[in-house]
């Protein structure tokens, strides 16, 4: 099954987390994310600074609310989203699988394979959900 948006993550040898695609800057050493082809985000050194670099895709919550209208193709409403601390610190809109009862803010979340369809194909979109004990 293919991948919704390849370019930000990949899945990780477990089937079913989701590892995340950043940049390592070769100038000022940040994590960026997502790896841009402008170059560092943080410094504004050339793209050929970056080296990609996995993230795990751990963060913590934020803030987030339950949108109950049609935001785009293949997200079914109600849907949850929030904002979230990546790993590298840096602060991502997110979405969440499931429902908003699932979910309190400062909660560590990680990001998991989550099949959706856009017409008729299947597609693995990245979603974050509660941290499994
Ligand atoms: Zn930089």
């Amino acid at each position: 099954m293919d991948l919704e948006k390849p370019d930000l993550y990949r899945l990780a040898d477990d089937d079913r987390r989701l590892t995340l695609r950043a940049g390592r800057c070769a100038a000022c050493d940040a994590l960026i994310f997502p790896l841009s082809p402008y170059g560092c985000t943080a410094c504004g050194a050339e793209p050929s600074a970056l080296t990609e670099e996995p993230m795990p895709g751990r963060a913590q919550l934020l803030t987030f609310i339950t949108i109950h209208q049609r935001l785009a193709p293949g997200i079914t409403p109600p849907c949850v989203v929030g904002e979230a601390r990546l790993a590298n610190g840096e602060i991502h809109e997110i979405m969440l699988a499931g429902t908003g009862d699932l979910y309190t803010d400062d909660m560590q979340l990680e990001a998991v394979a989550t099949e959706i369809t856009r017409g008729d194909t299947p597609l693995i979109a990245c979603r974050f959900a509660p941290v499994e004990a």
